[in-house]
């Protein structure tokens, strides 16, 4: 091949490193031969989704060879009615990754720069190169958001804010009052995207109600998933709010069939089972105390969890630890690529996976 057509290529996805997911069950299975492995790597319901939706979904096998509805009008509605927003400021994603590529598409105006923070969610850095757009970070406080950082950093180059709230990997977040300081201090022109991935999650009093801020603010969009607390994630499926203009925009760019018939479904009846949410939220909450106190006897610093994972700290690289958690069937996720090596992502499992992961590190760190 004398040709390189990585040259034809734009010239931001010549040099852009895709994004690393956790190592999949059968991958490790497959390279090292083993069988009963526990995935803590990418923050999934480790309870699997609601049962009343696997019936749902087995109910509709006859339909596989229809095309899905490209207005998801069932979803849609109920998502509008729990929410009390109109049913037009609602756009679906395959997965809510790919609403925060469509909107860097759509208003990551050129020759302008997106913002966000440092050890901020990767998709945003990769989408921002993959469409050429400057990235600039905003530095954190000892891993914890610095509002007026982020407003001083708010020049008239920016086109667009992301904010991980709260952020993956580092469980960074803001609240009502601060979210409210910075949309006031935000220029309506400058989108404000709020990445709401771990919403279900957040017990705390003062976690932002921003669904109540979208009518004050228009520039304020909101995306959310199914894939963390619902166990969705295999479906691909995320949501996201704004006013119905930027929503009319994300319609336009989109595949007219990008949410799947059972992503649809399976995403409307797991609305409707608040028991099974009650019991993820109550196995993870269980689960955050029985790591911090292992964590904690073990002499390991981490940092804090709001969420369904915590990012944890080793004694020189975590490459090590990683590795030899894979060995015994553990997958976790290395931060290297966050700029975080000494550190490794931990999702909270059950109660049994996560004693096994206990009884691993500490053989592992002799402890
Ligand atoms: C997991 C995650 C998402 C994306 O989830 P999808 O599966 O694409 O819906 C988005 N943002 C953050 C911060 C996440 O951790």
């Amino acid at each position: 091949m004398t040709l390189d057509y990585k040259l034809l290529s734009h010239k931001g996805i010549q040099t852009l490193s895709p994004y690393q997911t956790g190592k999949p069950i059968d991958t490790l299975k497959r390279e090292l031969g083993l069988e009963n492995i526990i995935k803590l790597g990418s923050n999934e319901n480790p309870i699997g989704c609601s049962p009343v939706v696997a019936k749902a979904i087995s109910k509709q096998l006859d339909s596989l060879h229809l095309y899905p509805d490209p207005d998801a009008y069932e979803l849609k509605s109920k998502l509008a009615a729990i929410h009390n927003i109109p049913f037009n400021s609602i756009t679906l994603g395959n997965g809510s990754d790919t609403l925060l590529t469509s909107l860097i598409h759509a208003f990551g105006q050129e020759h302008k720069t997106i913002l966000t923070t440092e050890y901020a969610f990767a998709t945003y850095a990769i989408g921002a190169k993959a469409f050429d757009r400057e990235l600039k970070l905003v530095a954190l406080n000892n891993f914890e958001y610095d509002v007026d950082a982020i407003i001083d950093a708010i020049d008239n180059r920016v086109s667009m804010l992301f904010l991980a709230n709260p952020n993956n990997p580092i469980n960074s977040w803001v609240n009502h009052n601060q979210l409210l300081h910075l949309m006031a201090n935000t220029p309506e022109e400058v989108l404000v995207v709020l990445d709401e991935a771990y919403y279900e999650y957040m017990q705390q009093e003062n976690y932002p109600d921003s669904i109540s801020l979208l009518s004050k603010y228009p520039n304020l969009i909101i995306t959310r998933t199914f894939s963390k607390i619902y166990g969705l994630a295999s479906l691909r499926i995320g949501y996201c709010f704004s006013n119905p203009a930027i929503a009319e925009i994300l319609n336009r760019i989109r595949s007219p069939f990008n949410v799947s018939t059972f992503a649809q479904l399976a995403a409307a009846v797991a609305l409707g089972d608040n028991a099974h949410l009650q019991r993820s939220l109550a196995v993870n909450n269980q689960g955050q105390i029985q790591l911090k106190q292992a964590f904690d006897a073990m002499d390991l610093k981490y940092i804090d969890s709001v969420t369904n994972f915590f990012s944890v700290k080793f004694g020189g690289d975590a490459m090590i630890i990683y590795n030899r958690l894979l060995a015994k069937g553990i997958i976790v996720r290395p931060l290297a690529a966050y700029g975080l090596p000494n550190y490794l992502r931990i999702s909270i499992g059950t109660r049994e996976q996560n004693q096994y992961l206990i009884y691993a590190l500490q053989e592992i760190l002799g402890k």
